[in-house]
């Protein structure tokens, strides 16, 4: 099975501050499967590093103010993409990010408030049929 993963779980350089979220069980556990990595917001054309972006009602607004939605909706539009192509059903996404979160992101004031509420490109697949994971949950639901 085919199986969609944040590329910074996985060790990529590519977290808005140029290092990564490497989970050393995820990939233990990935060995099983065929993993197909993405990154949204590098997708959506942002560079890395970058400003940090935070979603705000229907926006996502970076930390210097600047309104980055379109990236952002870009890179889920990637990733939607990637997924129908590669028939996938189960996506395992890095909690809270405003792309990747699953269930909490952070509020919009950059203060590392969490509330409720998915990412631009978890939201997008979760519509689309996917199940999205995180790096906390997944083995509830994978063996
Ligand atoms: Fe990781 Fe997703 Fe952020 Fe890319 S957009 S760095 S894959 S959390």
């Amino acid at each position: 099975m085919k199986i969609i993963v944040s590329a910074c779980l996985l060790g990529e350089n590519c977290k808005y501050n140029g290092s990564n979220n490497f989970h050393q069980k995820l990939s233990d556990f990935l060995k099983n499967y065929e993993v197909i990595k993405v990154c949204p917001e590098v997708m959506g054309g942002l560079p890395t590093p970058r400003v940090p972006g935070e979603i705000k009602g229907d926006k996502v607004i970076n930390q210097d103010g600047f309104d980055v939605t379109n990236e952002y909706q870009k890179g889920a539009l990637k990733t939607l993409e990637i997924a129908r192509q590669n028939d996938i059903k189960i996506a395992i996404l890095k909690s809270n990010s405003p792309s990747c979160g699953c269930g909490k992101i952070y509020d919009g004031t950059f203060s590392k408030t969490l509330i409720d509420g998915d990412g631009i490109t978890t939201k997008l697949l979760k519509e689309n049929g996917i199940l999205v994971l995180n790096e906390e949950n997944f083995m509830d639901y994978l063996k």
